[in-house]
């Protein structure tokens, strides 16, 4: 399933197995809890592939409206995947209704995280997983410090130039951090735990 980005990778594109895992752990019952986690990705031709969504894990604290990734976990995460040429790239975690949409905090606590952790990405990616079947059921956007740019959901028919792009500001720069130079590697290595706050 791909997203315009509209930068010289055209598309964030989300793995069969990524989309399989958000639909597992989609919250269908009147109690269960907020799952989450993070996502890697690698580089394709003209798009960022989302491989791998992590978690949840025991050690989160999850409650119905809430979720706050174990972040000692989350920096093992990071650092097993970039020795596997899988970056992260943003976060991930479920609401419970149909067509989802970011709380404050989520937008606060994420652009936080993206100010003041140690990266080397532009924007970071904000997914969140809705009751609805995908694409409806799916948030993706992208967040720095000042925007948030919700992305358009591509369907194969439309993808060639008919697809529409919101608020083109921020995407043809976002994510060129991730372009594995040296520079950003070593910055990936040196990136501390996505710090801990909730959604
Ligand atoms: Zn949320």
């Amino acid at each position: 399933m791909n997203f315009k980005l509209g930068g010289p990778q055209k598309y964030l594109v989300f793995s069969e197995e990524v989309l399989r895992h958000f639909e597992r752990q989609r919250q269908r019952g009147m109690f269960s809890k907020e799952a989450g986690g993070q996502l890697f990705a690698s580089y394709s031709g003209d798009s960022i592939v989302i491989a791998i969504a992590t978690g949840p894990y025991p050690s989160d604290r999850r409650s119905r409206y809430r979720f706050t990734p174990d972040p000692v976990r989350a920096q093992q995460d990071i650092d097993t995947h970039f020795r596997q040429r899988r970056h992260f790239i943003g976060n991930w975690h479920t609401h419970p209704e149909e067509v989802p949409s970011p709380s404050p905090t989520d937008v606060k606590n994420t652009r936080r995280r993206f100010v003041e952790s140690d990266h080397a990405l532009e924007a970071f990616v904000l997914v969140i997983v809705g009751l609805a079947p995908f694409p409806r059921g799916l948030y993706v956007s992208l967040l720095d410090a000042i925007r948030l740019n919700v992305l358009a959901h591509c369907s194969e028919e439309s993808i060639s130039n008919t697809c529409p792009l919101y608020q083109p500001a921020v995407q043809a720069r976002s994510l060129a951090g991730m372009a594995g130079t040296g520079s950003s590697k070593k910055a990936a290595r040196r990136r501390k735990p996505p710090m801990q706050s909730s959604f």
